[in-house]
C-alpha cells in the first residue's frame, strides 16, 4: 500500500521517535488545555454566580423599601440604562405563580413555566428548547411567603469558552504537523552517522575490511563510536593479516623440519636393519620434533600474550632476584664463548610483574645477545627506575642490525639474513614484545650494524 520511501521512512528510528515525541507534546498539551479550560470555566462560573447575587440582594432590599411597584419602577429605570437587560428578575407568590417578570427578548424559549414548578432551594437551571445555554436562578425568599428569583443565561460564558476551545485545536493541529515534519528531519539529521556506520559494517561484512566510516568531526556519543569502531576495525584487520603472515611463515617454516624428519626416516627404513644407524636416525627425529613443539608452544604464547588471555601472575619481586636467575643460566654459554656478561642494579628496585614471564622475556634477550656477539664481546644487563617505571635493558658489542630489519624483527618467525647461521626460529623477540606489552609497557632497541645493539623493556612499576 505504501510506496517504497515511505515504507523505508516509517521503518526507521527517528521516524518512531518523532512519533513518540509528537504524541508526548499532544498529550501534555491536551492536559494543559484540560486544566486551563477548567480553571476558566470554574472562574466564569463563580462570576456570573457572584453577579446574580449581588443583583439578587440589590433587588431585595429595593424590593423590602417599597415592594413590587418599586421594584418594576427600578427595573424601568435600570433598562433606560440598560443595565438590568441581561438578567431575568421574578416575583413568586407563596404558590409559586408569577407576580411580576421581567425576562429579555433573546431568553424566550427558556421554558419559564419550570419555575413555578421546581424547588427554589439553591439554584434552579432551566434548559433552553432551541440552544445548549442553561439559565441559572437563584432565589431569596420576602416577606409574606413571597420570593424573589434572579436569573441569567449561560449563553456568555459557553461562548468565551467556545472561542478557546476553536484556538486551542486551530493552534494544535499546525504546531503538531509542523512539529513532527522538523523532528523527522532533525532526527535524520542526528541520526545519518549511524547510517553510514550501518553502512560501512555491511561493506566489511561483505569483505571490504578497508571501509572505514567517515567521522564528522563531533566528539559526541556517535562520534566517539565511530572512531572506536573505526579503530577496531583497523586493528580486525591488522590482526587478520598477521594471522594470515604467520599461517604462512608457519606453513614454510615446519615444511623444512618436517622435510628433513622424512629424510632422516626415509634414510633408516633403507638401511637394512642397522639398529645403530636406525637408533640415530629416532634421535634426529626426537631433536626435530621437540624443535617443532617448541615452535608451535612460543606461538601459541605469543598468541596468548597479543589477545590478553595470558594468566598473569603479579607479585612485587625485586628486579635483583629476577636478573641474578637469567644470568645464572646463561652464564656457562657466555663463558663458552668467552664473553663477559656484567650487570647492573640496584639492589632496593622491585616492581610488580609476572617473575616467570619477565625472567623469560629477558631471557631471550640475553640469549640473543649472547648468539649474535661474536667471542671476546661483552653483554651487559642493567636496570633502572625513571619515575614509576623499571627500565631493563641488554646491550651487547654484537652483529648488531641493520636500519632496514630494525621494524621487522619483532614479527613473528622474522630472522634477518646474517643471522640465518645461528639455531633460532624468529619467534623470541616476538615473545618480548608480546609479554612485555601484557603488563602495559614497551620494547626499543638501538643498532648499528658491526657494533652491537641495546634492547630495552619498560615497564610499569
Ligand atoms: P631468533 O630466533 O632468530 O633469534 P628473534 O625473534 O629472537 O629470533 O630475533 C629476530 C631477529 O632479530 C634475529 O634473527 C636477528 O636477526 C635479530 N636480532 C635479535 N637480537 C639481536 C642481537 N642482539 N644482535 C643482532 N641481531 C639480533
Amino acid at each position: 500500500m505504501f510506496s517504497r520511501p515511505l515504507r523505508d521512512l516509517t521503518h526507521t528510528v527517528g521516524f518512531r521517535l518523532t512519533l513518540w515525541y509528537s504524541g508526548m507534546f499532544i498529550l501534555s498539551m491536551s492536559l494543559l488545555f484540560g486544566l486551563v479550560y477548567f480553571i476558566l470555566s470554574a472562574s466564569l462560573k463563580n462570576q456570573d454566580h457572584e453577579m446574580i447575587h449581588s443583583r439578587l440582594r440589590e433587588l431585595s432590599t429595593v424590593y423590602g423599601q417599597g415592594g413590587v411597584e418599586a421594584l418594576e419602577k427600578e427595573v424601568t429605570r435600570e433598562k433606560k440604562f440598560k443595565k438590568s437587560d441581561s438578567f431575568l428578575v421574578r416575583v413568586a407568590g407563596p404558590d409559586r405563580s408569577t407576580v411580576f417578570l421581567v425576562l429579555p427578548y433573546q431568553w424566550a424559549e427558556f421554558d419559564l413555566k419550570m419555575l413555578e414548578e421546581k424547588s427554589f432551594d439553591g439554584w434552579v437551571e432551566l434548559d433552553s428548547t432551541t440552544a445548549k445555554d442553561v439559565l441559572e436562578v437563584a432565589t431569596t425568599p420576602l416577606a409574606f411567603g413571597y420570593s424573589l428569583q434572579v436569573g441569567k443565561s449561560t449563553e456568555d460564558r459557553d461562548k468565551v469558552l467556545r472561542d478557546f476551545r476553536r484556538i486551542f485545536v486551530s493552534a494544535l493541529i499546525p504546531l503538531v504537523l509542523l512539529g513532527f515534519v522538523v523532528g523527522i528531519f532533525l532526527s535524520r539529521r542526528a541520526l545519518h552517522p549511524l547510517r553510514q556506520l550501518t553502512e560501512t559494517v555491511r561493506s566489511v561484512s561483505s569483505g571490504r575490511m578497508d571501509a572505514r566510516a567517515p567521522f564528522l568531526g563531533s566528539r559526541d556519543e556517535l562520534g566517539d563510536l565511530i572512531i572506536l569502531f573505526n579503530s577496531m576495525v583497523e586493528k580486525i584487520e591488522k590482526l587478520i593479516r598477521v594471522m594470515g603472515e604467520s599461517l604462512d611463515n608457519v606453513a614454510h617454516d615446519l615444511r623444512t623440519p618436517m622435510t628433513r624428519m622424512r629424510g632422516i626416516a626415509e634414510m633408516a627404513l633403507q638401511t637394512d636393519g642397522d639398529v645403530e644407524t636406525c637408533r640415530e636416525a629416532l634421535a634426529d627425529c626426537l631433536e626435530e620434533s621437540d624443535r617443532i613443539v617448541g615452535m608451535l608452544n612460543t606461538l601459541m604464547d605469543i598468541s596468548e600474550a597479543e589477545s590478553g588471555a595470558m594468566a598473569l601472575e603479579l607479585r612485587e619481586v625485586k628486579v635483583c632476584d629476577v636478573m641474578e636467575k637469567v644470568t645464572d643460566l646463561y652464564s656457562y654459554v657466555a663463558e663458552e664463548k668467552a664473553l663477559r656478561i656484567e650487570t647492573r642494579c640496584p639492589q632496593d628496585l622491585s616492581f610488580v610483574v609476572d617473575p616467570v614471564r619477565v625472567g623469560q622475556a629477558l631471557g631471550n634477550l640475553v640469549d640473543n645477545a649472547v648468539k649474535y656477539t661474536t667471542p671476546g664481546g661483552k653483554v651487559e644487563i642493567a636496570a633502572e627506575q625513571e619515575g614509576d617505571k623499571v627500565f631493563l635493558s641488554v646491550k651487547d658489542t654484537g652483529i648488531g642490525i641493520g636500519p632496514e630489519e630494525l621494524p621487522r624483527i619483532w614479527d613473528r618467525l622474522y630472522r634477518a639474513d646474517q643471522s640465518r647461521s645461528q639455531k633460532g626460529l624468529g619467534l623470541g623477540l616476538s615473545l618480548v614484545k608480546a609479554i612485555v606489552e601484557a603488563h602495559k609497557g614497551d620494547v626499543r632497541v638501538c643498532s648499528e650494524p658491526g657494533k652491537g645493539s641495546v634492547f630495552t623493556l619498560c615497564l610499569p612499576r
